[in-house]
């Protein structure tokens, strides 16, 4: 096997909360008569680490006093967080094959709590590092933490920060493309691998697994 272990992102790699968050982050932006982005708008102007995000639309606005608004509208958002197609599949066929499971996410701690729970996707992850701002400043630390090899880990996420933080860890990157980043950004952060989905990110490691030579 190519992987013996996987760090996946959250948002829009396991689970899609885009429309949660575009509501969420509209409502934040309306409390300051910042006008709503429409989905692709968003799409194309946010980023992580997400701070920069803000303090582009909002200038001077400390983070700290919109995570409250940003919290209750992405909960009581009409359209909720739903599991990717593949996701849960994949965790499953990781579990089988052994191969250790990890989040490395952004999410607020409670929010990505609560999803996880909901899903009773909590139990295949080893451990979870949610609330983690710059994901560069950390993967270092949990690579040793875990006691993961730099030639057999991966990091699968949607967006151009994710694959940062695997080329920071010295990892391999593995972009998909069920997520937040355009598609044309996310291949021109350079990917070792890039999939659509992680439906064929799992077809692909079925297929890495090495046969052994049948002598005749
Ligand atoms: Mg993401």
């Amino acid at each position: 096997m190519k992987y013996r272990a996987l760090l996946f992102d959250w948002s829009g790699t396991l689970v899609d909360d885009l429309p949660p968050t575009l509501h969420a982050t509209n409502t934040v932006l309306g409390e300051y008569n910042v006008p709503a982005l429409s989905r692709e708008e968003f799409r194309q102007r946010f980023r992580l680490p997400y701070p920069e995000f803000y303090e582009e639309l909002l200038p001077g606005v400390p983070i700290e006093t919109l995570e409250d608004t940003f919290r209750t509208s992405f909960n009581s958002s009409p359209k909720g967080v739903t599991v990717l197609p593949h996701a849960r599949e994949m965790l499953d066929w990781c579990r089988d094959q052994e191969i250790r499971c990890f989040v490395l996410s952004s999410m607020d701690v409670g929010l990505f709590t609560e999803q996880a729970h909901d899903f009773g996707l909590h139990g295949h992850f080893e451990a979870i590092y949610a609330g983690v701002i710059d994901k560069r400043e950390r993967i270092g630390d949990i690579l040793k933490a875990h006691d993961l090899s730099v030639a057999d880990t991966a990091f699968v996420g949607d967006m151009v920060h994710d694959v940062d933080t695997a080329k920071h860890g010295g990892i391999a990157s593995v972009a998909v493309a069920t997520g937040y980043d355009p598609v044309e950004r996310l291949a021109q952060s350079d990917p070792h691998h890039f999939f659509d989905h992680l439906g064929d990110f799992r077809q692909w490691l079925e297929n890495s697994i090495i046969q052994p030579t049948v002598r005749v």
